[in-house]
Formats: C-alpha cells, structure tokens, sequence
C-alpha cells in the first residue's frame, strides 16, 4: 500500500459506540469510511450497502479465495471482511480513509500497514458498556453474556494501539480523533518530502 490519504483503523467491544462516533465523525470531516462484507444477518433497521453488504457464506469464503479482502475475521461466528479494491483506490486517491474492525482485523492491517493510525474506543465502564448493548434490544441473555466476556478480553488489546478514546460524550470522543487526525498529518515521517521541497 503505497498510499497518500491516512488509513484509520478503529476498533473497540461491541456496545462502545464506534459505529455513532464513526458515522458522526464522516458527517464532519471528509473522511471515507469503508462499508464491510459479512455474513451476519441485518438487524432491524440496518440498510444493504450502508452498515455492511450482507453476502451468504459461500460467497464470502469465495473471496477470501479470490484475495478480495484486505484483512477479514470471524467474529461471533459470523464472517467479516473490508474489500480491497476500494479502500486502495481511495487511499491511493488522497482521501482519508476508515475502517471499523475488530482487534484480529487491526493487528492483521497492522503487521502489514504500520503507517496506518490505530484508535481504539473505550466504554466510559463496563456497566455502561452493558446498558448499552442491552438497550440495543438485539441481544439475547447468551449473546448478551458472549459479548461482555469478548469485552473484557478485548480492552486488554488497547495498548496495541496508537490512541483510546473514552466515548463518554460522542461529540467529545469525534473532536479527539479530529484532532489525532491533525496531529498524525504533521508527523515529521510522513510530510519530509514535502517540507524539503519548500526550504
Ligand atoms: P457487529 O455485528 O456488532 O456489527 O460487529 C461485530 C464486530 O465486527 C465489531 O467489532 C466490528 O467492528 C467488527 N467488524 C465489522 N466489519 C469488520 C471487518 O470488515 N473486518 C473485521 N475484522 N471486523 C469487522
């Protein structure tokens, strides 16, 4: 990935609120945020194509054979992917891109995109990380329990990051991370050439 735009990588447990503080952070700031392949079924109200493209199995193990993905996972039992092709061009484009993930995704991106920026999203406290889940309304008592073990698990990977973000207040966690934004755009390693080209 010889790329020009940032690639962001945001991962937390379920229930932290990646998805509102990522949908509200491309409402502000020119930001792409690439929509994932999976074969989880839709929940209520969510839209093909907007929160993910909902393919069947064998399709997607299909493209994991065809080398479409970027990275992918298996998460609860059901599989999830970034598509490639698209979040090159983009970046290759000079646009900022996101992708949601999971932890397995964020490591694999990292081992082989470094320069990408890793945040990862902290829950305020995990009593507030199950109201949420729970007031969701998506859950069952077992899912429920599954996603709150995967949670504790999963703050324990934070410090492989770059960045966390406590989402206490969603328009307080987007102002962090526009301002990571900036800050990851003045790091020395990454505009050296340019700055040599003006002095
Ligand atoms: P949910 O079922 O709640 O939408 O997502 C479950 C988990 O899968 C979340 O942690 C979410 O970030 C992650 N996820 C969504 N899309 C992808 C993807 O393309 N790759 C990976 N590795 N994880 C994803």
């Amino acid at each position: 990935m010889g790329s020009k735009g940032q690639l962001l990588v945001i991962s937390g447990p379920s229930g932290a609120g990646k998805g509102t503080v990522c949908k509200a952070l491309i409402e502000k700031s020119p930001i792409w945020i690439s929509t994932s392949c999976t074969t989880r079924k839709p929940r209520e109200g969510e839209v093909e194509g907007v929160n993910y493209f909902f393919i069947e199995r064998d399709e997607f193990l299909n493209r994991i054979d065809k080398e479409d993905f970027l990275e992918y996972a298996e998460v609860y039992g059901n599989f999830y992917g970034t598509p490639k092709s698209e979040v090159l061009k983009m970046l290759e484009e000079g646009k900022d891109v996101i992708l949601e993930i999971d932890i397995q995704g964020a490591l694999k991106i990292k081992s082989s995109y470094p320069k990408g920026i890793f945040i990862f999203i902290m829950p305020p406290s995990m009593e507030e990380l199950r109201n949420r889940i729970t007031n969701r309304g998506s859950e069952t008592p077992e899912s429920l329990k599954t996603r709150m073990e995967c949670a504790y698990d999963e703050i324990s990977f934070a410090s492989k990051y770059d960045y966390a973000v406590v989402n206490d207040k969603v328009e307080d966690a987007v102002k962090k991370i526009e301002s990571i934004i900036v800050a990851e755009k003045c790091r020395v390693f990454k505009i050296k050439d340019e700055l040599l080209g003006r002095f």
